[in-house]
């Protein structure tokens, strides 16, 4: 079986469809969990199913480093490894080496860094990424590219993005022949149409089998985001998926989906699920306040979620205040669970033409708060 996109139906911009691999069909649009080091922390991946979520997201650079992908290759691949026998996306290592590893070198050829756990010198270039890549057996492979951070002056930009462009050809050659795997490329050039134009054209005339939209969430701020992307999905392929890397909120997302965006991950749902901060319908609750330490009503009486369903909210409270681990394992739970209904509310309305009905309940629930206090 071979990987394949197919639309089922548009609502102005947005789209809702099903990317078929051989490892199960991914519903779009489309959020991934991430699974940075082979977990997603806090959960078990039978969990993280239970959540709705189709496909995870592994981090190249961590897995590279730790347990290194030749030892992952040995034990049978990424999937056996973690246990998650759906499909799985990973990373290039490209911006994880830009944003943790020290003393990086930047040439033509790819990247050389020291590791940020020992300080043990490394190098990825596109081959070597592809290589990884394919030793972890990921279903969908992401080009190597070179993402500079937000503000950068246009000619910065423009030299990056160039590279990105010849690194994301050698991407294509390196990868060879992988029936039912897909090689995504990503499109940059920051902030400025003309240079996203040329990254799409190069992009396609290269061909993938999926589009990323890369360089933003990078602190450009949500305004800037969305209007790069006002344009930069509809120079891409329409007929193949489109991801938007590394993004975001929940109102980042709908915004991005609005937009044609199909597939989404980020850290933001687990992340916060290990800080105390959970995502509802009705925003962000920050479940250290004390305001909860008496509340026996649940965080969310709409969500059918374990952390909902079974807990009080003076219950999370204590075990957050208490650092207990069943803190991090319930909000994460949940967020991940708020998070995968969400997509699933807009792919509904997108197939029911109804994403702006969508919009303004979403809005409209967020503007309401939080529950009043007891
Ligand atoms: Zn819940």
């Amino acid at each position: 079986m071979s990987f394949s996109f197919s639309l089922n139906a548009k609502d102005g911009a947005a789209r809702t469809g099903v990317i078929s691999t051989p490892r199960g069909e991914i519903r779009t649009p489309a959020f991934m969990p991430v699974g940075t080091a082979a977990t997603v922390k806090a959960m078990m991946p039978e969990s993280v199913r239970q959540t709705g979520a189709d496909i995870l997201l592994g981090n190249t650079y961590h897995l590279m480093l730790r347990p290194t992908a030749e030892r992952i290759d040995r034990l049978g691949g990424l999937h056996r490894f973690m246990n998650w026998e759906r499909p799985i996306l990973t990373d290039s290592g490209g911006f994880q080496v830009m944003s943790l590893a020290s003393l990086r070198k930047l040439t033509e050829k790819g990247v050389t860094f020291k590791s940020h756990i020992d300080g043990s010198k490394h190098e990825i270039t596109p081959e070597r990424s592809m290589e990884i890549q394919k030793l972890l057996g990921s279903d969908i492979v992401m080009a190597f590219d070179e993402c500079p951070a937000l503000p950068a002056d246009r000619e910065r930009i423009a030299e990056s993005m160039r590279l990105s462009m010849r690194w994301a050809q050698r991407s294509r050659d390196a990868f060879g022949d992988r029936p039912g795997h897909a090689l995504f490329g990503i499109q940059q050039g920051g902030l400025e149409r003309d240079l996203r134009k040329e990254s799409a054209e190069k992009l396609r005339e290269i061909g993938f089998e999926g589009y990323a939209v890369g360089g933003l969430a990078v602190g450009e701020g949500q305004e800037a985001m969305f209007g790069c992307l006002d344009y930069a999905p509809a120079q891409l392929p329409e007929d193949k998926p489109r991801y938007l890397m590394g993004v975001g909120k929940p109102d980042d997302i709908v915004g991005a989906v609005k937009r044609g965006i199909d597939m989404m991950d980020c850290v933001l749902p687990s992340r916060s699920g290990r800080t105390g901060q959970a995502w509802t319908r009705r925003g962000q609750v920050n479940l250290r306040n004390a305001r909860h330490a008496d509340d026996p009503r649940p965080l969310d009486e709409a969500c059918s979620c374990p952390a909902c369903a079974n807990y009080s909210r003076a219950y999370l409270h204590h075990v957050v205040r208490s650092q207990e681990m069943i803190a991090g394992m319930l909000l994460t739970w949940h967020n991940l669970h708020y998070y995968q209904e969400l997509m699933g509310e807009m792919r509904a309305a997108i197939a029911d033409q109804d994403f702006a009905g969508f919009e303004a309940r979403f809005h409209a629930a967020r503007a309401e708060g939080d529950i009043e206090r007891l």
